[in-house]
């Protein structure tokens, strides 16, 4: 995030590009990310240097993207009133998901260190590896670039399937490299610049290769890819070009 997150956001006030969320048209949005080697080299999708925040609420690329999602594969009927946990829920797209279709969400975070201030008291404390739910209770989890963060993946997706209804979709936004077949694991030795140079991001435990879609289907998760076929609207919001919607319906 460069200094212009500290300027109001009136100033970037334009007709370029629109952001779905918080209604803000600007002539630039802010930027966020890093130009590491490793992300140009294996392409990895969700990552990057890239000047797509919102200067009003924050939004990034990904939040725009999965309210699209939601906006172009369900009717308003579909949506009401039905029950979604956001994992690490970003603030603006939560709001948004509530107010435009009348969701009932539940926020869940794990206020790990460096990222406690962003959340107040509507957040439960909670791992995504133990969810504090019942069984077959939620239509929607969002988990939105979270599981290159939890200790063990395959207990984290266990606990996804658990709390969904059957039918129930997960969105699993991650971290990927379609170049690496296998998810490249960090050793625990690793310091913050072995991540980084390996892995794309200091606090990562892990960069996904294309096995995650074989680790959604083990965990009975059945991946349903989406993305804007709508060019213009793509450009306009400033999507990332490569990243696609990861959802996946539970059997
Ligand atoms: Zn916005």
């Amino acid at each position: 995030m460069g200094f212009s997150f500290f300027l109001p956001h009136f100033l970037f006030r334009g007709d370029k590009y629109h952001c779905n969320i918080c209604g803000f048209h600007a002539y630039k949005f802010l930027q966020r990310g890093h130009d590491y080697s490793i992300i140009t080299k294996l392409e990895i999708i969700g990552a990057g240097k890239r000047e797509v925040d919102c200067p009003k609420c924050g939004s990034s690329d990904r939040d725009r993207l999965i309210l699209e999602y939601f906006k172009c594969n369900f009717s308003p009927e579909q949506l009401i009133g039905k029950k979604l946990l956001h994992v690490a829920p970003e603030k603006s797209l939560s709001k948004k998901l509530a107010s435009e279709f009348q969701l009932d969400i539940v926020k869940i975070d794990l206020r790990t260190k460096g990222y406690f201030f962003t959340y107040d008291k509507s957040v439960i404390h909670g791992n995504v590896m133990d969810l504090p739910f019942e069984s077959n209770f939620f239509d929607f989890i969002i988990c939105n670039h979270v599981l290159e963060h939890v200790e063990n993946v395959e207990t984290a997706l266990k606990e996804i399937h658990r709390t969904l209804k059957t039918g129930g979709i997960a969105i699993t936004q991650v971290p990927m490299s379609l170049k690496i077949p296998h998810t490249l694991e960090g050793q625990i030795s690793w310091n913050k610049h072995e991540r980084i140079e390996k892995l794309g991001q200091f606090d990562h435990l892990r960069l996904f290769g294309s096995d995650f879609e074989e680790r959604l289907k083990t965990a009975k998760l059945l991946p349903i890819y989406w993305s804007m076929n709508n060019l213009q609207l793509k450009q306009k919001l400033k999507l990332g070009n490569h990243e696609f919607v990861i959802a996946s319906k539970k059997k």
